[in-house]
């Protein structure tokens, strides 16, 4: 079976209600990201920041997967899918998708203050100050803020350099080192591209200018045919 690497952003929850970064009508028009997504703003002020994820888990528990999501799923009747997302919500596993790696961490999830192994689900909980892990540290968000280290991007890389085919959905490829993956894929491997705006990236792709609903559908019905 080949494999097949997707490497999906904020974009492709969008159509699920899910608001993206950096589009006009993005999280980051509201919040600064160094209020509420760093770990200086935590150990500035944990109650906002604990607010802020609370606040983007419950909005999660209101939506559901799209068809971006679910057309991602049938590809797996053909080929190996690997989803690598950068997304903290749950909406690729909640559509079905059996192998989903996440860089950025995960909102239903929560960690040890002290020992970053130490992971815990939370599923639709709050985190409140005072909340402790099984080590009596305070619960975090299970989320990798700016300038933290992001442990999954070496089994990303290692995908990515096995990858027959790549797909990005709906990032503004903005973020490092996420960014960067597309670097590692084989220049011989097929790349497709599904995001409204223009993307600069710095190889051939095949790009479907239009949302994930209907981009996502024609790049997999054309995978399917292949
Ligand atoms: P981004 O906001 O930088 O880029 C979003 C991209 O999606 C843009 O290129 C935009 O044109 C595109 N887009 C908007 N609507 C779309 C649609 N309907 N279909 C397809 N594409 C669409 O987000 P990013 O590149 O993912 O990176 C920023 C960070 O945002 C990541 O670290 C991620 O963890 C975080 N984030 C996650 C979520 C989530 O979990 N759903 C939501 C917001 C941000």
């Amino acid at each position: 079976m080949k494999k097949v690497v997707v490497l999906t952003g904020a974009g492709i929850s969008a159509e699920s209600g899910i608001s993206t970064f950096r589009d006009s009508d993005g999280l980051w028009e509201q919040y600064r990201v160094e209020d509420v997504a760093t770990h200086d703003a935590y150990l500035r002020n944990p109650k906002l920041v604990l607010d802020f994820y609370n606040e983007r888990r419950r909005q999660l528990f209101q939506v559901q997967p799209n068809e971006a999501h679910r057309q991602l799923v049938r590809l797996e009747e053909r080929y190996d899918v690997h989803i690598v997302t950068q997304n903290i919500d749950n909406l690729h596993e909640q559509a079905g998708s059996s192998q989903v790696l996440h860089l950025h961490g995960l909102l239903t999830q929560a960690r040890s203050d002290r020992d970053d192994n130490l992971i815990v689900d939370i599923g639709d909980r709050d985190i409140h100050l005072g909340d402790k892990a099984p080590d009596g540290a305070q619960l975090r968000p299970h989320i990798v803020w700016f300038g933290e280290a992001v442990p999954n991007i070496e089994p990303a890389t290692e995908l990515c350099e096995k990858a027959d085919i790549f797909i990005v959905v709906g990032t503004s490829l903005n973020v490092y080192p996420a960014a960067g993956l597309i670097h590692y894929v084989p220049r011989s491997s097929p790349c497709y591209l599904v995001d409204p705006k223009a993307v600069s990236v710095s190889r051939p792709v095949t790009t479907f200018a239009e949302k994930a609903t209907t981009g996502v559908k024609k790049v997999v019905d054309e995978l399917m045919n292949q």
